[in-house]
């Protein structure tokens, strides 16, 4: 217990929550320790390199692959996206012809894009299938009722998928859905910015599959994010990364 506090002083890690995982100090902890990462995928993962875990994947890595619900707020440019693909991959593990089966959210198409591409790498050799929605029109076509067990992950943005959602007969079908990330929560959360938090409750309330993980990652704490994540997700985590803000 000693040990796990030191790391997470070390690293300007805090946490708050019932029994938080301890954090990983390599990313090798994740196949050799109680986790059994995908051999697959933490070969994916070791192919970029990367020295050691950054303190947000050290810590939101183990809290994500033991299925709890997570309110993460790390710097920018500090690894998120790993951070929570990693685990959504790990959770699905293969193609399945059931439905989409992860959504992850961000505030623009740009951000949407860069998380589908680093999902792509990610994902290589599993047979995991992600989709990008880009441009709302084309959607029509891909996601008709013949299309809807092509993937497995989603990516977009909040508009794109509630407008496809209210379409008669909806376009995209979230029973399926066992992972919600938001990226860039504190932005989609923002006041007056294309009203996200409504469209996250129709967004969310689609999401009726009861074993559901949610997850919100962002630079920074914002009270918008802690409450909607404190009323609505049992058992929530949230870590925060670096000098706290007062
Ligand atoms: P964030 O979402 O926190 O702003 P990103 O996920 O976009 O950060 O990652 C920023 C950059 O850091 C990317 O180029 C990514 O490949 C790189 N990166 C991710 N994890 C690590 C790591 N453990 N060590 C070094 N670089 C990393
Ligand atoms: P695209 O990439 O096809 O331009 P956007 O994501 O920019 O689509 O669309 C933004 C919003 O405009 C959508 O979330 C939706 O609310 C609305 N929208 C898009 N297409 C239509 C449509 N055919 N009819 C009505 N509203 C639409
Ligand atoms: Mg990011």
């Amino acid at each position: 217990a000693e040990e796990v506090s030191a790391l997470r002083k070390q690293n300007l890690i805090t946490v708050l929550g019932k029994d938080v995982p301890a954090p990983i100090r390599l990313f090798d902890d994740l196949s050799t320790g109680e986790y059994k990462l995908l051999p697959r995928l933490q070969e994916n993962l070791l192919s970029y390199g990367f020295a050691q875990p950054t303190p947000i994947q050290m810590q939101a890595l183990p809290v994500l692959l033991k299925d709890r619900a997570l309110m993460a707020c790390a710097p920018t440019g500090s690894g998120k996206t790993l951070a929570f693909l990693t685990p959504i991959i790990n959770g699905l593990r293969t193609h399945k012809t059931t439905g989409l089966r992860a959504l992850v959210l961000a505030p623009t198409r740009e951000l949407a894009q860069q998380i589908y591409r680093e999902c792509g790498e990610l994902t290589r050799g599993t047979g995991l299938r992600t989709h990008f929605i880009s441009k709302v029109s084309e959607a029509r076509q891909q996601h008709g009722p013949e299309c809807k067990q092509k993937y497995d992950i989603l990516i977009s943005t909040p508009n794109r998928v509630r407008f496809l959602l209210q379409q008669q007969p909806p376009l995209l079908d979230f029973k399926t859905i066992e992972w919600l990330v938001l990226d860039e929560a504190d932005r989609l959360m923002e006041e007056g910015q294309n009203n996200f938090k409504e469209q996250l409750d129709d967004i969310y309330g689609a999401c009726t599959h009861p074993q559901k993980r949610v997850a919100f990652f962002s630079a920074t704490y914002t009270v918008p994010v802690a409450k909607w994540a404190l009323r609505h997700l049992k058992n929530l985590v949230r870590i925060t990364i670096g000098v706290q803000n007062s």
